[in-house]
């Protein structure tokens, strides 16, 4: 049976071996962590459960080609699935404006706040319906795709949204509550386009979030692949992949063991393995360019977990909130993100509530955390004063919160960068700034015959469907090349 090893155990590293069990290949995983998932994950910590990941899950409606690779990977399937009225709400003295999925709604809401930003809601309301509708079209009748002329109908009117940031995107508005909602899901320089397509996927339904949250997802994932028969090697690090005339012959482990293998799928941050697994110049020139683009970064965040004394807490769902000047200018991010765990039983203990909060850090920060992690007490103390800072924000926004919330855990771009290797703590694709067309790289190697890339550094904007198609993809590759 011909052997593939698969480097990397996070989401695109578990669909890579679960897709060539399911093809007759012997599949073999190794993971530097103690668990498998990757980022997919969550860690106990002061009575809760804090999950790492899921905000919203591209794929979560049955009848799209996503859903069936969740199905097919133990992602998705026999598990509910949570979907909020509301992906997320922005607020600002006392005004709010929120995501629902009902984009009428929405464009009621958005019209109630500000009537003299008529025109501009107009034309967003439209795009963003335009974007749904080809959302729509694969995910409602069983993956077709949409039509010339229904492309055609729905360009012009995003391509407004591709020449813009989304802070760009925000000043159109005169309402400063219009702005921070355009302006707060995702890093400043953001594509207005990546946030419409993620607004758009969310309206039509296919954005849930399945019960159980991150780490069991990464559970469901890591005992389908055992269950088919895959080899699983935790704690253990890939160090090398021994190339023999442009051919993977073996890899070597930190434990000091070489393992033959008949294929290879990289399925780890490209800035970290090329360079330390395989030379930097089997880069794919495409990524190369991506890396080296002025205008391309990486992004991280900076999170709080707080236990509260509340049963309830005083907010449902994803809150947005605007930081003062002072915390703006200091920590370099504009919003604070806020999510409730009240759909999840068993995230707090009886009578509390969790609360988590991320803010976004830009490369240089990223960087910055991981130079200051080498001083740990002042690593430490920055961590403790962020939090207090944050913890009085929270409390100022719920006054009901004064005296009852507790910190349990804090992490930043630097325990993302040690917990995956992710070269600066980035756990999403590139921040995609606008102007700039995607890029789609299937996982070949040029040089190399038998290794391949599966990750989500492969197609804007990364993330968890990315992941698990570039594994299912890296497959695909290996099977044509096999003329199978
Ligand atoms: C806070 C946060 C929120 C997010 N929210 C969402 C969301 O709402 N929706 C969404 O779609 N995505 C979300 N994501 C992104 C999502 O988690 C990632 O896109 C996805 O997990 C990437 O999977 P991956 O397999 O490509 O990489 P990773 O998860 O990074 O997996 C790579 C694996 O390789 C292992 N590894 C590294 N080097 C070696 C080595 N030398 N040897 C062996 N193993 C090695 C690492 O330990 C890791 O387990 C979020 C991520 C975070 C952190």
């Amino acid at each position: 049976m011909s052997k593939i090893i698969i480097i990397g155990g996070g989401v695109a590293g578990l669909t890579a071996g679960i897709v060539a069990l399911k093809n007759g290949y012997e599949a073999v995983i190794f993971e530097k962590h103690r668990i498998a998932g990757g980022n997919l994950t969550g860690w106990d910590r002061g009575g809760c459960h804090i999950d790492n990941c899921v905000h919203w899950l591209t794929g979560t409606n049955p009848v799209t080609r996503q859903h069936r690779l969740w199905v097919d990977t133990g992602a998705l399937g026999g598990v509910e699935v949570y979907q909020a009225d509301a992906l997320y709400t922005f607020e600002h003295n006392g005004a709010s404006l929120s995501l629902s999925r009902d984009v009428s709604r929405l464009h009621a809401d958005m019209l109630a706040l500000s009537p003299r930003d008529d025109r501009e809601i107009a034309s967003f309301i439209k795009a963003l319906n335009a974007a749904k509708t080809i959302i729509e079209v694969s995910s409602k009748s069983n993956d077709r795709r949409a039509s010339t002329p229904e492309l055609l109908a729905a360009l012009p009117l995003l391509l407004r949204y591709h020449r813009m940031t989304t802070r760009q995107l925000g000043q159109r508005f005169s309402h400063p509550v219009i702005q921070g909602f355009m302006e707060c899901l995702f890093p400043a320089d953001f594509g207005a386009l990546g946030l419409l397509v993620a607004m758009a996927t969310f309206c039509a339904d296919n954005g849930g979030i399945p019960q159980g949250g991150s780490l069991a997802m990464a559970k469901r994932m890591t005992e389908r692949f055992l269950s088919l028969g895959g080899a699983l090697h935790c704690s253990t690090s890939v160090t090398e992949i021994r190339i023999v005339g442009g051919h993977a012959v073996s890899v070597a482990t930190d434990s000091g063991d070489i393992y033959d293998t008949d294929d290879v799928i990289l399925a780890v941050d490209p800035a970290y393995a090329f360079g330390r697994l395989l030379d930097k110049s089997y880069m794919p020139l495409p990524l190369k360019k991506l890396y080296e683009h002025p205008a391309v970064s990486r992004f991280s965040s900076f999170h709080c977990a707080f236990v509260c004394e509340l049963p309830e807490p005083p907010f449902q769902g994803d809150r947005m909130i605007g930081f003062p000047k002072i915390l703006r200018e200091k920590l370099r991010s504009q919003y604070l993100i806020l999510r409730e765990y009240s759909h999840e039983e068993g995230f707090a203990p009886e009578g509390k509530s969790l609360i988590q909060t991320m803010h976004y850090c830009t490369e240089d920060e990223c960087r910055f955390f991981i130079r200051l992690k080498e001083r740990p007490a002042e690593y430490r103390a920055l961590k403790e004063e962020i939090a207090s800072q944050i913890a009085a924000l929270i409390e100022a926004r719920c006054p009901d919160l004064r005296g009852k919330l507790r910190c349990i855990d804090t992490w930043t771009p630097a325990t993302y960068k040690r917990y995956t290797g992710a070269d600066v703590g980035s756990y999403m694709g590139f921040a995609f700034p606008p102007k700039l067309n995607p890029v789609f790289m299937n996982g070949r190697l040029k040089g190399l015959s038998n290794v391949y890339l599966a990750t989500q550094w492969q197609q804007a904007p990364g993330g968890l469907p990315v992941a698990a198609k570039a594994g299912e993809a890296a497959v695909l590759e290996i099977m044509k090349r096999g003329k199978r």
